[in-house]
């Protein structure tokens, strides 16, 4: 038998009801804020990850699935969303009409990283971008809405961690002081960080080996570091959620794992999921519509990690499945004909209707009903046919009453309101 890929999962239908609820639940938040959504492919020529990801991040290292396709190069299974969602905005030039364009995507990503818990190979994001504004007002907003989607989820245990990269200003003496600790550290840290330490030093805040994490412990914090205009961006951002009563705690090795970050950055992590303790990250990233092309337009995003959400919403909650609210017990031919073209009407109506074609007793109908889940059975046997009338059973009160056969699909509907 052939098995799927380990790091690969099916989402089967029980798991799907709980998808569906969130990815509605998010939807329709935020189209309420002015998103709109946007579908983009799945491969992308690699140099679009390589440029914006960086060049110094796990994600571009190893993480990649990339091959060759003929003429066009190197394609590579996207990692991440906001890659192509900028790529998208610069090829359509959708800032030229108007430059604030309010996207989310929801979708699969595709990195490949040690299979375990809550990390898959493909796994899935729902994924908000905002293009246009550098105001802190939109990124306290779209922390706002992205605390508010947790909320309105009622997912328990998640907290809101933010800090402030600085900008191309301030940002190089923060690297200075912590590539002067690292210098001293030398013997502590793991080999990525060593070769990152003069490109990126940065991102060794990143890392999650324990040797690194001591040896960072009294790291500077970039906060100290930022100049004017980031710490007052820094400070807005901060008093509108304390207005909006969000609860967040400042995280001064919050880094990120992708280059392109300036100013705000945010992650949402929870307690219920052990090691993978990250469900949402995001940040500004003011120069990157630049660095690929575009103009110079100030930008700002985040990616949900679809599976992890619902891992920790399953933990506390099943949610009903899809039931039939009518099983149609036909007994015989005739029966089954007649019956066939209401159960079509009753579902083109938008009543879910299970009917079982098979021939069977009365008594395997009722059994296969309740099996379903049915809030009603419809019941049509010679009998009740040669009466001009089919028996109606609400499963529950275990009421039953006679329709008849007349205009039958619209009398049910009525009946079960
Ligand atoms: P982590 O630190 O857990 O590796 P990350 O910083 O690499 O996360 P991002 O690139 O910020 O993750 O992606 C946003 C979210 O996507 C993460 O917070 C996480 O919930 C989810 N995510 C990232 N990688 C995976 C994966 N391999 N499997 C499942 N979910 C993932
Ligand atoms: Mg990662």
């Amino acid at each position: 038998m052939i098995q799927l890929i380990k790091g690969f999962k099916d989402i089967l239908p029980d798991e799907i009801v709980l998808w569906q609820y969130i990815e509605d639940t998010a939807r329709a938040l935020f189209e309420d804020f002015g998103f709109r959504e946007i579908r983009l492919p799945i491969v992308e020529k690699s140099e679009l990850f390589s440029k914006s990801i960086g060049d110094t991040t796990d994600i571009v290292e190893k993480e990649m699935y990339t091959f060759e396709d003929g003429k066009r190069g190197n394609v590579t299974l996207r990692p991440e969303a906001t890659a192509s969602v900028v790529r998208s905005y610069i090829q359509h030039k959708m800032y030229a009409e108007e430059p604030v364009r309010k996207l989310y995507t929801i979708g699969p990503m595709f990195r490949r990283e040690r299979p375990q818990k809550g990390r898959y190979r493909q796994f899935y994001q729902i994924d908000a971008e905002v293009f246009g504004t550098a105001s802190p007002y939109m990124d306290a907003q779209i922390i706002f809405m992205l605390v508010s989607l947790f909320n309105k989820l009622a997912v328990q245990n998640v907290s809101a961690h933010i800090n402030s990269l600085g900008c191309p200003v301030c940002r190089p003496d923060f690297q200075k002081a912590l590539f002067s600790l690292l210098e001293s550290q030398k013997d502590h840290l793991c080999e990525n960080c060593l070769r990152r330490s003069e490109k990126n030093p940065l991102r060794t805040l990143d890392c999650k080996v324990p040797s690194c994490r001591n040896a960072l412990k009294d790291a500077p914090s970039i906060l100290d570091f930022l100049c004017g205009d980031c710490q007052s961006h820094f400070n807005t951002v901060k008093d509108l959620l304390t207005r909006q009563n969000i609860p967040f705690d400042i995280d001064k090795n919050l880094v990120r794992g992708l280059d392109y970050y300036t100013r705000t950055a945010f992650e949402i992590l929870t307690t219920s999921l052990g090691a993978q303790n990250a469900v949402a990250g995001g940040g500004r990233y003011d120069g990157l519509v630049e660095a690929l092309g575009g103009p110079s337009q100030p930008a700002i995003g985040f990616a949900i990690g679809f599976d992890r959400l619902a891992e920790i919403m399953a933990q506390n909650r099943t949610l009903p499945p899809k039931n039939p609210k009518i099983y149609i017990a036909a007994l015989g031919d005739t029966c089954r004909n007649l019956a066939w073209g209401w159960a079509s009407d009753l579902c083109l109506d938008g009543v879910q209707t299970e009917m079982d074609f098979e021939e069977r007793s009365l008594k395997s109908h009722m059994k296969r009903a309740d099996k379903f889940h049915a809030d009603f059975v419809l019941i049509l046997g010679d009998n009740e046919r040669e009466n001009g009338h089919a028996l109606f059973r609400n499963m529950e009160s275990k009421e039953q009453i006679s329709v008849p056969l007349d205009d039958l699909v619209p009398q049910l509907i009525k009946i079960i309101g």
